[in-house]
């Protein structure tokens, strides 16, 4: 497929628009947290101001220290989960990769690659390939773009023989 070389202005505003969904997402999740604990905090004494650990409950009494402990581990997975969605995510319109499909093998792998699979955007800007088996640390996801393919499709039609042209006007 032709891959059109995307411009500069566009290629900005595609990251900003991916990395401020990634802060906008963390940062409600930071949110979330600090409210949660907040929460928590309302039924023990002595009452804590701002968003922070009880620190005459904490690690003293069981149950706050359990809902610490809960607390911290809900957190991590709000965070968790901010950053796996992101990675799921086209980098140019933020819609969800879709249509997993395998692709490479291990018995043929000089022929088709690796095992990974690959997900596709739904409105065709690219696809993600993410590897299988991460022997040699953390591979990041391979993104390839494929660029705009509605414009090919919507084309002004060329002139001249093509594969609809039956050659009725050839003169025999
Ligand atoms: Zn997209």
């Amino acid at each position: 497929m032709r891959v059109p070389s995307r411009n500069i202005t566009g290629q900005v505003k595609a990251h900003a628009l991916y990395w401020g969904f990634l802060a906008a997402k963390l940062a409600v999740a930071v949110a979330l947290s600090g409210g949660i604990l907040w929460f928590i905090n309302v039924f023990f004494t002595p009452h804590t101001p701002l968003f922070h650990l009880n620190r005459y409950r904490f690690a003293r009494d069981l149950a706050y220290t359990t809902l610490g402990g809960v607390w911290f581990l809900m957190s991590y997975g709000i965070l968790y989960l901010a950053f796996w969605d992101q990675r799921y995510r086209c980098r140019t319109c933020l819609r969800r990769l879709l249509m997993p499909v395998e692709t490479g093998s291990w018995s043929h792998m000089l022929r088709l690659g690796r095992p990974a699979m690959e997900y596709i955007c739904p409105y065709g800007h690219g696809t993600l390939n993410i590897e299988e088996l991460k022997i040699a640390g953390a591979i990041p996801p391979d993104w390839t773009e494929h660029g705009d393919i509605w414009s090919e499709l919507f084309a002004a039609p060329t002139t001249g023989s093509g594969p609809g042209d039956t050659g009725k006007t050839e003169d025999r």
